[in-house]
């Protein structure tokens, strides 16, 4: 059957949100594809994923040049998709690729110099089958090449038109000053910065978040659900076909403590109390942020990608749900 959109999509009120100071509209819930879509995972299940939030009103895909296994595997997998039938709706997606970490042997595979940023992306749009990706970010901060050098890669892929947007992740605080400033002067400005951010990890509370605030740059916050662990996922122990069990690379079974599980087991009752999942109160939680404009969510079936989607359908908390949650963390 021919994929064919769902007219409904752009129905969800309070759906988009803008990007910082920007003139882009984001999907408050976004979707990665670090993992479930690879070489060893189901292609049917990818598509359908694919398919699916796209019919909910995801426009935001997230990849990057590592993203499989094996490296460029996800990006391969988007560009088939993107070639038998998602392609059509090319001006509705806002497709994001990255480069930074080891992506090929030799000096030029990984960090932030000019040739490596440039040959990365080239490589993204091969393997994706596109002229051009909506943001491409620096994926991490490299103290050993001048920010001068890289963002002006950046600058360089949007003049060029392979990229539109320029954006950045995993940089601290007082670099993210720094490149917007480089940045904005070489008249390209930092749509985005992408850092990691869930309840049980809140870091960019210190300081990046009211950064982004003062510089225009919305936060596309990354494992908001703390890669399964602010979920139903492992609450009857640990599924084979969990991250956990199958892929225990960047979480491992000794990760999944009892305690989390306690404290998941706490959270998931207040969500219960507040009509939502887990999975979509800790998504209210991270969006509950007026610097963050997008939780990138990973889904490794179609009815996960529903759950997390439906999250926009109650984004405000009271002060003693606040509150309660802080409680549950705490213990
Ligand atoms: P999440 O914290 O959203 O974890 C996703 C996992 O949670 C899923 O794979 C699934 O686990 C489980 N899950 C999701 N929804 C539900 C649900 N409704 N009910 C139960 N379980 C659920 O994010 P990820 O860690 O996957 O990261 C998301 C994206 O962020 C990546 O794809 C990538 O685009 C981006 N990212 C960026 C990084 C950077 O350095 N810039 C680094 C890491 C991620 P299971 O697979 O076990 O079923």
């Amino acid at each position: 059957m021919p994929y064919t959109p769902s007219p409904t999509r752009y129905d969800t009120p309070g759906f988009y949100r803008r990007c910082g100071r920007s003139g882009v509209r984001l999907p408050v819930i976004a979707l990665g594809l670090w993992h479930n879509f690879g070489v060893p995972d189901d292609p049917d299940t990818a598509r359908a994923i694919v398919h699916r939030a796209f019919d909910l009103g995801i426009t935001h895909f997230d990849l990057a040049n590592n993203y499989g296994p094996p490296e460029g595997a996800a990006e391969e997998t988007l560009g088939r998709i993107l070639r038998d039938d998602l392609g059509r709706w090319r001006d509705e997606l806002i497709i994001s690729t990255k480069a930074g970490y080891y992506m090929w042997p030799g000096p030029y595979g990984e960090w932030g110099s000019r040739k490596s940023l440039l040959a990365s992306l080239d490589q993204s749009l091969r393997r994706m089958r596109l002229d051009y990706v909506d943001i491409f970010y620096s994926h991490r901060f490299d103290p050993e090449t001048p920010l001068e050098e890289t963002m002006g890669a950046l600058a360089q892929a949007v003049r060029s038109g392979k990229a539109l947007y320029a954006g950045i992740s995993n940089y601290p605080a007082a670099e993210t000053v720094r490149a917007a400033a480089l940045l904005r002067d070489l008249g390209t400005p930092c749509l985005v910065h992408q850092p990691r951010y869930s309840m049980l990890d809140r870091q960019v509370e210190q300081g990046l978040l009211g950064t982004l605030e003062r510089e225009g740059i919305g936060a596309a916050v990354f494992s908001p659900l703390a890669k399964g662990l602010l979920t139903n996922r492992y609450f009857g122990g640990i599924p084979a076909d969990a991250r956990a069990g199958r892929d225990p690379r960047f979480l491992t079974p000794a990760q999944v403590t009892e305690q989390a599980v306690t404290r998941a087991r706490q959270l998931d009752a207040i969500a219960r109390r507040r009509g939502q999942s887990l999975a979509q109160m800790a998504l209210a939680w991270v969006l509950r942020q007026p610097a963050v404009t997008t939780a990138i969510i990973g889904a490794s079936r179609v009815s996960q990608l529903e759950d997390c989607a439906a999250a926009a359908r109650l984004l405000g908390f009271a002060d003693e749900e606040l509150e309660e949650i802080e409680t549950a963390l705490k213990g």
